[in-house]
């Protein structure tokens, strides 16, 4: 096991089994861990970019694919009408802890206003 791979890298080269909510060519979708509400869901990319600094133009395609697996997964889950909230967290102000960009799909319960 290459010791430098984070975590999602080991989840999506199955080194570290997880459920895999879904999965296609750019990007794949799972449980997070630490659940923050009812539906707390990560998508991530599948090449390693490690915060929202390091996109380019060449991630159009992933990042634009990240935003419409999410809002397929809450129709699926039943969230999108009454709604949901999509984090990207980035570097330490952001309290990013895993060093490869990640969405987080938040549901299931009402959220608070203000959370910065
Ligand atoms: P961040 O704070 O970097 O935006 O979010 C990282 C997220 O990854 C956290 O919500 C944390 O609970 C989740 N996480 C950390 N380790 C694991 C893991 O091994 N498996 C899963 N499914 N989620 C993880």
């Amino acid at each position: 096991m290459n010791s430098k791979e984070n975590i999602f890298q080991k989840i999506l080269s199955k080194k570290v089994i997880t459920d895999i909510i879904y999965q296609d060519n750019l990007v794949t979708a799972f449980n997070d861990i630490n659940p923050q509400s009812p539906v707390h869901i990560l998508i991530i990319p599948n090449i390693l970019i490690k915060t929202l600094n390091d996109i380019n133009n060449n991630h159009e395609f992933i990042l634009g694919r990240m935003l419409l697996v999410a809002s397929k997964i809450a129709k699926k889950k039943h969230i999108n009408k009454l709604g949901y909230r999509i984090v990207i967290n980035c570097n330490v102000h952001g309290c990013q802890t895993i060093f490869h960009l990640h969405m987080h799909l938040l549901g299931g319960r009402q959220g608070i206003k203000n959370f910065f």
